[in-house]
């Protein structure tokens, strides 16, 4: 199933690539999978994934050490303080920074363990699920501290749009996401580039391509449902 899955993803990614007019290679596709087990994750590695998303600590470290070394992992998840330790060395990628706070950990442990740690900031857009991420309006300070720090490069930015039935709803906050990368790049800040927009989940990653998405993180539409323990 999880192969049928895949070649539907990226058949649909291709074509979404062509719509906006730019070559596939240009759209990384991390397969989310959060809550699913490692023969399932190998099976998706076996058809040629190599970056997964996971959203905990616990779970990516766990598989992280038991499957191939050449997968790249992203935190795709809310981070911890305190947990920073376990994945700095770990991860390719880090999508969900939305604090100063959360990134000096970060850089205060990539010093320690020697490693340029690679992020995006994640920015809540649709303003809706305000939990997470760092308004519009703030993000620029936020992304002028933080590349002060030492050991930690920003990438780029990360939006999580809401959860509608139509894709095309989301559409305005893609093209806000890109717009404020493009307004930040054209401040050309040492130590950023924006050059990663991680935007677009199983149900509106074409809308997201066509908008400028370079990282797509679909779970669903590879793994199917995720159960969760209640
Ligand atoms: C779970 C999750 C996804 C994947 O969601 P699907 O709708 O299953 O594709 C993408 N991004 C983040 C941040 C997630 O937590």
């Amino acid at each position: 199933m999880i192969k049928e899955n895949l070649t539907t993803v990226q058949e649909n990614i291709k074509m979404a690539c062509q719509m906006a007019g730019k070559n596939e290679e240009e759209v990384t596709l991390v397969a989310v999978s959060k809550t699913k087990p490692i023969d399932l994750l190998m099976e998706a590695y076996e058809c040629g994934c190599r970056h997964f998303g996971e959203n905990k600590v616990q779970e990516l470290v766990s598989k992280y050490e038991a499957m191939p070394k050449d997968i790249k992992w992203h935190m795709i998840g809310h981070l911890q303080r305190n947990k920073v330790k376990y994945i700095v060395d770990k991860v390719a990628l880090i999508h969900s920074v939305d604090s100063l706070r959360l990134a000096e950990e970060i850089s205060r442990e990539a010093v320690k363990k020697d490693v340029e740690a690679a992020i995006l900031i994640e920015v809540n857009v649709s303003q809706e699920d305000s939990k997470f991420g760092v308004s519009v309006d703030d993000s620029l300070s936020l992304i002028r501290q933080v590349s002060l720090l030492p050991n930690i490069q920003i990438k780029g930015l990360m939006t999580i749009a809401p959860y509608v039935e139509n894709p095309e709803e989301n559409k305005p906050y893609f093209e806000i996401l890109r717009q404020l990368a493009v307004d930040i790049s054209n401040k050309n800040i040492d130590n950023v580039s924006m050059n990663v927009l991680s935007m677009g989940m199983t149900g509106d990653y074409m809308v997201a391509i066509k908008e400028g998405a370079t990282i797509v993180r679909v779970g669903t539409g590879i793994f199917g449902q995720r159960q969760y323990d209640v």
